[in-house]
């Protein structure tokens, strides 16, 4: 009988459920995403989202094992970082039937589960990674079974600096495919603050900014095309920095700004330059259940179940706090 393991995701828009096999050459996702009417995510209304969506997209999941005559071995879960009325949601599933079932239960860094997907899928295996998505923006590699941080964000992540100043434009969130796509029908450009301190990164200088030039008229191409030229050379410039210092043979972007491609090619620029192989993948960048899935076969393989009476959410967990044993 084939094993499988079940990935529960709900740090913030997306109430995801992966099925992922133990041999890894079964991964599947079904997600529901919380799209706000306006504004950006209510996390409140985003956790109800989840409740909503939670017992549909987990029979989905169970459905797809039963179907196979397969057996579910073990239970993993986003532990952190996200919003702690969503991350409640996913938790209270994972709990409930790792104790019903009896089953392991893995507490997943999100932002772990982020990278392992994106190796994973595509074969990458010690990359550099640029992880660039709404909730982190972060270039991190493993060293001595540590994720470790070559440089992060100061104040806001750089999906946060697309969607709110997308907002201020009148358009929903998420709203990086138009801003990439309005870039792309400009070639004008404008100052907007380029800020690295050391290896970090600060965006909300270019927000500020930003948004006072789109209420003098500025055209939004103009706008969105100087905005991500500007943020994304901040982003290449520590990327390269941290290439040149960990020497590493891999780039990998994961994340849901990896589909953004005018990112990808900066980066790839530097790859070349610095004799380092680029990869990303289209599929599974944005939350999903499917990474939590994969990366709970390595937690499982590899790592230690949690009590459950110590299975709380961990809103704020950083990166850098997870040994990774499967290093
Ligand atoms: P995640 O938090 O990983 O689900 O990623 C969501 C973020 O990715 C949101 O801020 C989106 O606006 C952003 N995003 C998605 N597609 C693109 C794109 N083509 N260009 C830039 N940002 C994007
Ligand atoms: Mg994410």
């Amino acid at each position: 009988m084939k094993e499988y393991v079940i990935g529960i995701e709900s740090t913030a828009h997306t109430f995801g459920v992966g099925v992922a096999s133990l041999d890894g050459s079964e991964i599947v996702d079904f997600s529901h995403q919380y799209v706000p009417e306006k504004g950006g995510i209510h996390p409140r209304e985003a956790s109800e989202h989840h409740s909503k969506f939670a017992s549909k997209i987990l029979s989905q999941a169970i459905e797809y094992i039963c179907q196979r005559n397969g057996e579910l071995v073990a239970i993993g879960f986003s532990q952190g970082p996200g919003l702690g009325p969503c991350l409640r949601v996913g938790a209270t599933v994972a709990r409930a039937i790792a104790s019903y079932l009896d089953l392991p239960l893995f507490g997943i860094h999100h932002g772990v589960a982020h990278i392992e997907i994106g190796k994973k899928l595509t074969g990458a295996r010690d990359p550099l990674v640029v992880l660039v998505s709404g909730g982190h923006t972060m270039i991190v590699a493993l060293e001595a079974g540590y994720y470790r941080v070559f440089g992060e964000t100061l104040d806001i992540s750089i999906g946060n600096l697309i969607d709110m100043f997308m907002r201020e434009a009148g358009f929903p969130s998420p709203a990086g495919p138009l801003c990439e796509k309005l870039a792309q029908k400009s070639s004008d450009f404008v100052e907007l603050p380029y800020i690295v301190k050391g290896t970090d990164l600060s965006f909300s200088g270019i927000l500020t900014q930003a948004v006072k030039l789109l209420k003098r008229n500025v055209p939004l191409p103009t706008l969105c095309r100087s905005l991500q030229e500007v943020a994304f050379s901040m982003l290449t410039e520590v990327t390269e920095r941290a290439l040149a210092h960990t020497k590493k043979k891999e780039v990998l972007i994961v994340g849901g700004v990896a589909a953004n491609r005018r990112l990808r090619e900066m980066l790839s620029i530097i790859c070349e330059e610095h004799s380092a192989k680029f990869y990303w993948s289209e599929k599974w960048n944005g939350d999903n259940g499917a990474m939590i899935a994969w990366t709970t076969v390595l937690a499982y393989k590899y790592g230690e179940p949690l009590k459950i009476e110590e299975s709380y959410v961990k809103p704020l967990w950083r990166i850098d706090e997870v040994f990774i044993p499967w290093s």
